[in-house]
């Protein structure tokens, strides 16, 4: 990980994985695929301010995280907001980001029930300022809109191929319907399609809790963590 360039771009994959399973893994797989040079810098949050605290601590929902993706050396597990004292904010996090790899680009990826949401999101504004978001359609999930002041702040931009492009891109960036963002290299919005697992953390605390087999739905290591510490039960 470490000898990766610091201009690589940068996947921010935040979320509770409470706990992560195979759906997450197989979406940081799936952005590799899409573009091997870059880091994927799986954030857990301490204390989510847009849903209600996870009943596991953040430190356990941490320790799940690096057991799943030890062996993934394009993944870096990033504690930042177990750190911070109060709500983990993303856009603390960003500004973080930003100032510590001022030549990577940041891309936030995220599930499109979570980007319906995003006005709601403390200093969304500032988010978008710092990062291009790749949205990617959870299996299985309706599709999502975005609320109207978003969708007035940022630039949609439907080939995600073009994120590996960014200079031939500029050029066609042009032909959108706002032109003074055109110089902007950030607030861009990409739909990500791409085969992904219908697996939800829910689903598996579900199984837990009935006593019943969750094995196949995420890594073996986090199943014995799992039962080793009773978690769900
Ligand atoms: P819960 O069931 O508790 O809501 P979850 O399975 O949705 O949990 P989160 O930790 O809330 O997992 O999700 C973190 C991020 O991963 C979100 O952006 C979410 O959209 C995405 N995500 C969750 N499950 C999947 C999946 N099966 N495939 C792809 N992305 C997923």
């Amino acid at each position: 990980m470490s000898n990766r360039h610091p201009d690589s771009p940068i996947f921010l994959f935040g979320g509770t994985f409470n706990p992560v399973h195979y759906g997450h893994l197989r979406l940081v797989e799936n952005l590799h695929n899409l573009m091997p040079e870059a880091r994927v810098r799986m954030m857990p949050s301490a204390t989510p301010p847009h849903r209600d605290e996870p009943d596991v601590s953040a430190e356990h929902r941490l320790n799940m995280v690096r057991l799943a993706t030890e062996s993934l050396n394009h993944v870096v597990v990033d504690d930042r907001e177990l750190k911070r004292q109060g709500p983990s904010f993303t856009s603390i996090s960003v500004e973080e980001l930003a100032k510590e790899f001022p030549s990577a680009s940041l891309i936030l990826v995220m599930g499109d029930d979570a980007m319906a949401g995003f006005q709601s999101w403390h200093q969304w504004q500032d988010i978008i300022e710092r990062v291009n978001i790749l949205v990617i359609a959870r299996p299985g999930a309706t599709q999502q809109w975005l609320a109207p002041e978003v969708e007035q702040s940022i630039i949609r931009c439907d080939h995600v191929e073009s994120l590996l492009h960014n200079k031939a891109f500029d050029a066609k960036v042009e032909t959108l319907s706002k032109p003074m963002e055109t110089f902007k290299s950030t607030g861009r919005l990409y739909r990500y399609q791409c085969p992904l697992l219908d697996i939800s953390a829910t689903q598996i605390r579900q199984l837990i809790t009935r006593q019943q087999s969750c094995r196949f739905l995420l890594p073996d290591s986090v199943i014995k963590y799992i039962e080793q510490h009773r978690l769900y039960h």
